[in-house]
């Protein structure tokens, strides 16, 4: 049987991870202790910014479960992001699954914001 990775541990084929260890280039908006924040490379909105923790786990439930705090901090984060950015109004997006639009199986939230948005989403 295939070794399997402890909870959290880095996997070597995660995009995210390989940015989060500084081997894939990003443009990085804010860094912390426990989370990762760059511009996404295929922007959706004027801010465009993807938080993710350091920590590898599929999707924010699993991050939820295993470490509360982190889940806290990708928020916090995410709030300072707008603010650096000038704007007072924001939409914050976990996609969980293929069904919904994930592509990338790190968890990551996004930001966006600066332009007018529509409810409900596409
Ligand atoms: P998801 O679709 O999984 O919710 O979001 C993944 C996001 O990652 C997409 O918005 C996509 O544009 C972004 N993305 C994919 N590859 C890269 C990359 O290499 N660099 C950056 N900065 N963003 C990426
Ligand atoms: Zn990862």
């Amino acid at each position: 049987m295939p070794p399997t990775s402890p909870p959290g541990a880095r996997e070597d084929d995660c995009l995210f991870c390989k940015i989060v260890a500084g081997e894939v280039p990003a443009d990085v908006v804010l860094e912390t202790e426990q989370v990762l924040a760059f511009r996404d490379i295929n922007p959706q909105a004027p801010t465009h910014v993807l938080v993710v923790p350091r920590a590898h786990h599929p999707h924010a439930a699993a991050t939820a479960g295993a470490d509360p705090a982190a889940m806290a901090a990708l928020v916090a984060a995410a709030a300072e992001i707008a603010r650096l950015d000038g704007h007072e109004d924001y939409r914050l997006v976990f996609n969980t699954g293929a069904g919904v639009g994930q592509t990338v199986f790190h968890t990551h939230l996004h930001v966006l914001a600066g332009r007018p948005m529509t409810w409900p989403p596409g």
